[in-house]
């Protein structure tokens, strides 16, 4: 057992989702195009980065190759939809004033221990400027608010992690991909002090703690409306076929 930022969040919103996701490995057989998209996207830009492709061919060719396998479509999401307002965000990417043309790191893979008790892994989407700039690739069907660069965990681990590692970027940041019929790319930017690493810490360490107390109860809200696990907490007639076990990503 290990934590990512993802598997703290799903604690943090609800335990039982955790546990199902992370502990179980339940996942729906048939995957949602919209986390396919994302998936092709940051190969996209990190094929950009790694070997100078222009991002929109490497999407196109991956996402016509897909064209056959089954996704759950939303919001009116269609294969064609989806590979058109791809090449178009990405052309957008790749033109924008903000998009930096030159990475220190990409999508790399960085295990590390937390306060030497929480296993912890992490695929940190890109790092810059010698490592002084860390970024995280996000679609988005809308803006996000200014402070999420500010307030964001994921920024705040992925600092601490690099902290850990290498050194601490002085800025962080999200470049968001909004996903509409005309795309925009939002970035956004902010720091992490000390204390945001030391508030983390404490975070993980809490989860950490609760995870091997098996302390996992339900906690209904929001999030229910677009949790995967709906069919299973609603009781669902056959759930249990709407899923496969898959193996640890780490
Ligand atoms: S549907 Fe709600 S209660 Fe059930 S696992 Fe998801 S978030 Fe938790």
């Amino acid at each position: 057992m290990y934590l990512t930022i993802s598997s703290i969040k799903d604690y943090l919103s609800c335990p039982f989702k955790f546990r199902l996701s992370h502990v179980e490995r339940l996942q729906k057989k048939v995957p949602k195009a919209i986390l396919a998209f994302g998936t092709i996207i940051h190969f996209s830009i990190a094929k950009y980065y790694e070997e100078k492709v222009i991002p929109k061919e490497t999407f196109k060719a991956i996402w016509q190759a897909e064209a056959e396998t089954e996704y759950e479509y939303s919001n009116g999401d269609t294969h064609e939809v989806l590979l058109e307002q791809g090449e178009k965000i990405l052309e957008k990417w790749h033109s924008h004033e903000e998009t930096p043309h030159e990475a220190t790191t990409v999508e790399k893979q960085r295990y590390i221990e937390i306060a030497g008790k929480v296993p912890f892994w992490s695929t940190i989407d890109f790092t810059g400027e010698n490592g002084n700039l860390l970024l995280d690739w996000k679609t988005a069907s809308a803006k996000y608010p200014d402070c999420k660069a500010k307030l964001d965990l994921q920024l705040t681990a992925y600092s601490y992690v690099l902290a850990e590692t290498e050194k601490m970027p002085t800025k962080v940041g999200f470049g968001v991909f909004i996903k509409k019929k005309t795309p925009e790319i939002q970035y956004l930017f902010s720091t992490r002090t000390k204390e945001d690493l030391k508030n983390f810490e404490k975070i993980a360490l809490k989860v950490w703690e609760s995870i091997q107390d098996e302390f996992f109860v339900k906690t209904p809200g929001m999030q229910c409306s677009w949790c995967d696990y709906l069919p299973i907490c609603t009781d669902e007639p056959e759930a249990e076929n709407f899923y496969i076990v898959v193996p640890p990503r780490y």
